[in-house]
């Protein structure tokens, strides 16, 4: 990360710090000399996160809020630049999951879903793009998804939201397109081991486990934070299968389409009835912060995982190409 002399640390604030990805940026970020805002709904583990920082050396403000309400992010700048006096980074992490078949959803909780997922990520670029064309220069992050790159059943509202943040990433890299030093990056994550599963509001009635899905570590995410910021580029994938998944429904998206339906059906079907629940879209849950969700401990089984879906993904490649070349020569 570049720093321009001792008293001059990067200051980057980070949305949803407080567990999972943002926990593990701002740690890993910490390590590297940056100045920190970190913020999120629970205070306790905002406060908790601060002190380890300040541990190795990095000088945090904790704001406790929503990204959903516009002046909690008005907040963040505020005491962001009262405190360090500019804004090098800005990472639009905080996200919140649900699932559900979307006839079975409260309109209330897909609501809540684009209000957090997406209108926080435009409070958010607003506020740090204001900043950083004062200044002249700056990287906004946000933490998307690979979902935002295509579809999942039973997840609509999310991927509605994730595919709205990779358009709105977009424009924005056009309205900086004079600005050669303003970055807008996206980072795609596949399944990372976070607490998010925990946290997602489930209207499935059904639990909702990676079970053999391959999962990338929440530090991995965090590296690409990190990469963006000392090489900003328009679009990380982070995760193996994600890069391979990502592959398979450009070549092929009605086969990959179906191959996800299936399994989605397929694990559903066979998963323990646990009751409805809002999870974490109105209120945070516990003061428990972990980085981990504790899922990756089961190694062989994401093996496994991995060599199912980098297959059906192949297979999905195959049959279209099969079906192209049939058609070509019909
Ligand atoms: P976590 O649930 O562990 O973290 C989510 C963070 O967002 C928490 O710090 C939470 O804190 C915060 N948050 C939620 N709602 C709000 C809100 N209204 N206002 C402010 N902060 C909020 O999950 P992850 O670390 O996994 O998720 C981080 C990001 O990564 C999300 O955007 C998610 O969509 C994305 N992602 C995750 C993947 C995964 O498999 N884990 C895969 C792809 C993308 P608090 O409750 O204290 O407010």
């Amino acid at each position: 990360m570049r720093r321009r002399s001792r008293h001059d640390r990067p200051v980057v604030v980070i949305t949803g710090a407080s567990s999972g990805i943002g926990r593990a940026t701002a740690l890993k970020l910490a390590r590297r000399g940056a100045a920190l805002v970190l913020t999120a709904r629970r205070g306790a583990a905002l406060e908790e996160l601060a002190r380890a920082c300040e541990t190795v050396g990095a000088p945090c403000e904790v704001v406790v809020g929503d990204v959903s309400e516009f002046a909690h992010v008005q907040e963040i700048t505020r005491r962001a630049l009262d405190r360090f006096g500019r804004i090098d980074v800005w990472v639009n992490n905080a996200g919140v999951l649900m699932f559900g078949r979307l006839d079975r959803c409260p309109p209330e909780s897909y609501r809540r879903v684009i209000d957090v997922n997406l209108l926080g990520t435009m409070h958010g670029a607003h506020n740090a793009l204001e900043v950083f064309k004062r200044q002249g220069r700056g990287v906004l992050i946000n933490v998307s998804s690979l979902l935002g790159a295509f579809a999942s059943r039973y997840a609509s509202a999310y991927v509605a939201s994730k595919h709205a943040v990779e358009g709105f990433a977009g424009a924005l890299r056009q309205e900086t397109v004079d600005l050669p030093d303003v970055y807008v990056c996206n980072i795609l994550p596949a399944a990372v081991d976070t607490p998010i599963l925990e946290h997602a509001a489930n209207y499935l009635g059904r639990s909702v486990t990676p079970a053999g899905y391959p999962l990338a570590a929440a530090d991995d995410v965090a590296e690409a934070v990190v990469g963006c910021i000392e090489r900003p580029q328009p679009t990380i994938v982070v995760g193996r299968v994600g890069r391979f998944q990502q592959l398979a429904q450009k070549v092929a998206p009605t086969a990959h389409d179906r191959l996800i339906a299936k399994g989605t059906g397929a694990a559903l079907r066979r998963a323990d009835q646990v009751p409805t629940t809002d999870g974490n879209l109105f209120t945070p849950l516990g003061e428990t912060t972990p980085v981990a969700g504790g899922w990756k401990a089961r190694r062989r089984a994401r093996r496994r995982g991995a060599a199912a879906v980098m297959i059906g993904s192949a297979a999905a490649v195959v049959t279209a190409r099969r079906a192209r070349r049939r058609r070509d020569g019909a």
